[in-house]
């Protein structure tokens, strides 16, 4: 663990490692851990591993799931969503640049997928998320020989257990939708980020239609009903109206810049002729690129 980033997630302060665990430098708290990773929440957080759990066990059943084994190969897996998602990581690899010694966070990493491809380009990468799970969570990053590829801890998207200031790029990979107030998330990029560093949205389904938004929001939280998921992490789940996310981001970032990737002919065909069917707007899945200037 980088201990130059991580920090406690009540109070801020640094943390040092112990025995048991995590110890916060500045209160007698020591953070457990689960699957082996460190459970950095603030109290009142801890009921949401429990939603986390709920909702990997529905998601692990859906159809857009990762493979469970070929969780290494991600996001270069069979299936249209994936080849999307593959589409997603090359145009934010050229976004980025050069990796330079850059350190990246990845908030709501999920199985950790992105934070393996950026660290192979040579960034530092720090996942964090609340499912420790070892197919759709961070526990599916394990490697056989224990080698740590990049940090994970579990924590949660509203207070990110890192210090202030401290990293170059952070980044909500499909995550935000997970979440009824985007402010706090946005709060917390803007505060881990160095003055000149950038906040990066993407795989999140964004509509121009705000009926659209919520119908399609409606139509996935009860297919993982279905699925047997509960909890926050179902309940919450929404696709966003572009010029609201948009706004938001302007709170705290001064520039903020969309980017929608190339997904292809043959995505773009399907999603048009399922969205004339359907009579609705789909889903489209820009880059935002908040910074603040
Ligand atoms: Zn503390």
């Amino acid at each position: 663990m980088d201990l130059e980033v991580w920090a406690c997630p009540v109070c801020g302060s640094t943390l040092e490692e112990t025995v048991n665990g995590l110890r916060c430098s500045d209160e007698d708290r020591v953070f457990r851990t689960a699957g082996g990773l460190p459970v950095l929440l603030r109290p009142e957080e801890e009921p949401l591993l429990q939603d986390a759990e709920s909702h990997a066990s529905a998601w692990k059943r859906d159809r857009y799931a990762p493979p469970r084994d070929r969780v290494a190969d991600l996001p270069y897996v069979a299936g249209a969503t994936w080849a999307q998602k593959a589409r997603s990581l090359e145009a934010l690899v050229r976004l980025l640049g050069p990796a330079s010694g850059r350190r990246i966070v990845d908030v709501g990493a999920g199985t950790g997928w992105l934070s393996r491809r950026l660290s192979e380009r040579g960034f530092r990468c720090y996942a964090v998320d609340l499912s420790s799970d070892t197919e759709v969570g961070l526990g599916a990053a394990d490697t056989p020989k224990g080698e740590q590829v990049f940090d994970r801890a579990i924590g949660a998207l509203e207070r990110w257990p890192l210090r202030d200031d401290c990293v170059d790029v952070a980044i909500c990979n499909a995550s935000l939708h997970y979440i009824a107030d985007v402010g706090p998330v946005i709060a917390e990029a803007a505060r881990v980020l160095r003055r000149d560093g950038v906040f990066f949205t993407m795989n999140d389904p964004v509509h121009v239609d705000s009926e659209s938004a919520v119908r399609a929001s409606h139509d996935f939280r009860d297919r993982l009903i279905r699925e047997g998921g509960q909890g926050r992490l179902v309940d919450r789940h929404r696709h966003f109206v572009a010029s609201t996310l948009e706004a938001d981001l302007r709170r705290r970032f001064s520039q903020v810049t969309r980017y929608d990737p190339d997904y292809g002919f043959r995505f773009q065909f399907v999603r048009r002729v399922k969205s004339f069917v359907l009579g609705m707007e789909l889903a489209s899945f820009p880059i935002y690129i908040a910074s603040k200037g």
